[in-house]
């Protein structure tokens, strides 16, 4: 068992536009979000003679207004040059929109997460509601559980300000200047599709996103528009390529606080998914739905959605097992998936 030698050399700083200067000219900024996971950490890097922002969080008035607040204040009322986007999520590229209409920023994120963004602020249409209304049937998820997705429209625009059409595009192994210093795009996947962190190794700081947090693990899950996927494979997979980073390094995460112990958290990641695999495998020897596989995983009461995002997170475990050739998927008359192990 790798030790869980995380630390946190930071207390939490509140959630409402609070900032507080963790390095030299490297701010941190946490804001609402109205979820259970009630914060998110967002970045102000000095730049130059301004700012870049290190994502955006959820597009809401309150927001905006703590943003206003902050860059007056902390931000000592000088431009904001970029904004980097680690991922498409909507409490990541939310305001990226807002920024580039209030401040004329430029939008750098990677291909993948622009356009799943893109997409998914222009694809509301009831043929894509059908669809993941029958991914979830097929999961064997009780109709008053999926019932809640019928004419919900386009969630993610309530989130999410006007995509900018334009997009500086970044790429695994990009260096980007940041006042002087030299910024490594390493992309992880499997949480998003192509999600970027970037490695500054001078100071011995990364800034991971929802790649890598400190006592959540993140949401690693098959959607309705790909059934067959296996994220988790590729999301461990990606999680080798951080073995390399300075074991001295800061970890800046979207989530929870900064931490240091990255080399053994990574293990510890890796760990937790091979358990819950294990735990799986040996629950389907009797058969079971995917709904039965998230009862056995989360041993607890779900909402609706909370339940579907189990759901997915189940399937994300069922399909790894699949593709190591543990796993197999039959389709009931019903048209519902079951899974049995080999
Ligand atoms: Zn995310």
């Amino acid at each position: 068992m790798a030790a869980n030698a995380v630390h946190h050399p930071f207390a939490a700083i509140g959630n409402a536009g609070d900032v507080f200067e963790i390095a030299d000219g490297i701010r941190w900024v946490r804001m609402p979000l109205p979820f259970a996971l009630n914060h998110i950490n967002l970045w102000l890097l000095r730049d130059g003679e301004g700012w870049t922002v290190v994502d955006t969080g959820i597009a809401r008035p309150e927001v905006q207004a703590h943003w206003r607040r902050v860059l007056e204040e902390a931000g000592e009322g000088r431009p904001v040059h970029r904004t980097i986007v680690t991922h498409f999520h909507p409490d990541h590229l939310g305001n990226a929109g807002w920024f580039s209409e209030t401040y004329g920023t430029d939008l750098w994120i990677t291909h993948e997460e622009w356009l799943m963004g893109r997409l998914l602020a222009i694809d509301a249409t009831e043929a894509t509601e059908e669809a993941t209304v029958d991914f979830y049937r097929r999961c064997d998820v009780e109709p008053e559980n999926i019932f809640e997705l019928k004419n919900r429209g386009a969630e993610y625009n309530k989130m999410v300000t006007s995509i900018p059409r334009r997009f500086r595009r970044m790429y695994e192994g990009d260096r980007i200047d940041i006042d002087g210093f030299e910024w490594e795009v390493i992309t992880g996947f499997g949480h998003a599709p192509e999600h970027a962190c970037l490695y500054c190794e001078e100071r011995r700081l990364l800034l991971s996103g929802d790649q890598i947090l400190p006592r959540i693990t993140p949401f690693v899950g098959v959607h309705p528009m790909e059934p067959e996927a296996n994220p988790l494979a590729r999301f461990l997979d990606s999680l080798t390529k951080f073995r390399r980073l300075h074991r001295e390094t800061l970890v800046l995460p979207a989530h929870e606080l900064p931490f240091t112990g990255v080399l053994d958290r990574i293990e510890v990641m890796r760990e937790h998914h091979e358990e819950r695999l294990e735990v799986l495998h040996r629950a389907c020897a009797r058969p079971m739905t995917a709904r039965a596989g998230v009862d056995v995983l989360f041993r607890r009461e779900l909402d609706a959605q909370n339940l579907r995002l189990a759901t997915n997170e189940t399937l994300s475990h069922l399909n790894m097992l699949i593709a190591r050739g543990e796993m197999e998927r039959a389709v009931r008359g019903d048209g519902v998936w079951e899974f049995g192990s080999r």
